[in-house]
C-alpha cells in the first residue's frame, strides 16, 4: 500500500507567501481534505498535513501517477528515467534546483523544466502544502480558488502516489 499526497503549490515556482498567509491557506486545506465530522466513513487522524517553505525551489513530482512527459517543442516523448535522474541529482546535493533551465535531450531546446507536460502534472514551488491520504477526490476549482484567496496567489494542486 502506497500514501496519495495532494499538494497545493503557487503557480509561480518562485513566490513564497508570508507566515500567516501560509498558515491560513494550510488550514483551510486541513479542512478540505478531513471530510465531514458526520461523515463515519473517514477518520479524520489519517490525514497528515505537511507546510514548507523551501529554500531552493523544489520539485513536486507526482510519484508513480507519472505516465509520461512530452517536450513542448518537437512534442517528443521524454523518458520519465531521464527526469528522475535529474531530480535524484539535485536531491544527493540537497539543495534544491539551483536553476528550471533545461536543454531537452530530444531537440536540444533550451527551455524551463515546469514547461514541459507532463502527465499527470508535476510543479515547482518554494511553498508547499501536502495533504497525506486525504480522504477525498482532488480539490474542486472553485475550493482552489478559496485557497488562492487565503494566500494571496494563484495555486495548483499536484496528486502524488509514491
Ligand atoms: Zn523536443
Amino acid at each position: 500500500m502506497g500514501d496519495d499526497i495532494l499538494s497545493v503549490i503557487p503557480t509561480d515556482p518562485h513566490w513564497q507567501p508570508a507566515p500567516d498567509a501560509g498558515k491560513r491557506a494550510a488550514a483551510l486545506v486541513l479542512e478540505l481534505v478531513s471530510g465531514s465530522p458526520d461523515d463515519a466513513h473517514t477518520d479524520p487522524g489519517d490525514v497528515g498535513l505537511d507546510v514548507d517553505w523551501y529554500e531552493a525551489i523544489t520539485a513536486v513530482d507526482c510519484g508513480s501517477n507519472l505516465l509520461s512527459i512530452r517536450c513542448p517543442h518537437c512534442a517528443g516523448s521524454l523518458d520519465p528515467e531521464w527526469y528522475r535522474d535529474l531530480l535524484d541529482a539535485y536531491d544527493e546535493r540537497g539543495e534544491g534546483l539551483p536553476t528550471l533551465d533545461i536543454t531537452t535531450p530530444c531537440c536540444s531546446t533550451a527551455t524551463s523544466l515546469d514547461r514541459l507536460d507532463y502527465d499527470w502534472p508535476c510543479g515547482y514551488a518554494r511553498f508547499e502544502i501536502a495533504a497525506w491520504n486525504p480522504q477525498r477526490p482532488p480539490l474542486t476549482p472553485e475550493e482552489l480558488t478559496t485557497v488562492a484567496r487565503a494566500l494571496g496567489h494563484p495555486v495548483r494542486q499536484i496528486l502524488a502516489r509514491i
